[in-house]
């Protein structure tokens, strides 16, 4: 399968516009086979995805062996690691989106809403702070997603991962939606006003 780096910008420039990445922070990547090894297209570190080029895509193996020019993401380990314990996934969009990371800093939880696929438990799953970028981060993620597509990186902010890019995107989209719901809900509730 051929590596869709168009792709890769399309929805990197799209999150930035939907808000859902700013500055440097946010990155994205997508799994690929190339004659039966996994290739991860990831982008690059202190790049901010509102403006990434084709160009600028790094690729890696499994292991996080650099093949091509560039470095990629800082968070990189925490993408090897969930492709490593998820077959099926093989996009992962991961955002600082603030009412969802808003909820990563409080003690609050997201509520996994309608449209959230099979409600089996009331809330998101979340884990603990690890510092980002460290390799005890990316295991810990990688043990805590189990089959979920959402994981909330407390302290720090929103892992989405999906079969497609497209998918994972979308998923970012919506966690960042319900925390927001959430969040005016509470708020309206605490006024007897209206
Ligand atoms: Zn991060």
């Amino acid at each position: 399968m051929d590596i869709d780096v168009k792709e890769i910008v399309k929805i990197s420039h799209d999150l930035y516009k939907r808000q859902l990445v700013s500055g440097k922070a946010g990155n994205i990547s997508v799994r690929s086979k190339l004659e039966n090894k996994d290739i991860i297209a990831i982008s690059p570190t202190l790049k901010s995805l509102k403006d990434l080029k084709e160009e600028e895509i790094v690729l890696v193996d499994l292991e996080g062996n650099v093949l091509t020019k560039g470095k990629p993401s800082s968070e990189v380990n925490l993408h090897l690691e969930i492709y490593k314990a998820r077959n099926d996934v093989n996009a992962i969009v991961h955002t600082h989106s603030p009412y969802a990371t808003g909820f990563a800093f409080s003690s609050k939880k997201i509520k996994r809403l309608e449209g959230f696929g099979k409600i089996t438990t009331p809330f998101l799953e979340e884990i603990d702070y690890l510092p980002p970028g460290s390799i005890e981060l990316a295991k810990n993620a990688a043990k805590a997603i189990g089959n979920e597509d959402v994981l909330i990186l407390k302290h720090h902010g929103v892992l989405c991962v999906a079969d497609q890019l497209k998918e994972a995107a979308n998923l970012a989209e919506f966690v960042e939606d319900i925390a927001k719901t959430q969040f005016i809900t509470h708020t309206l509730n605490l006024s007897e006003e209206i």
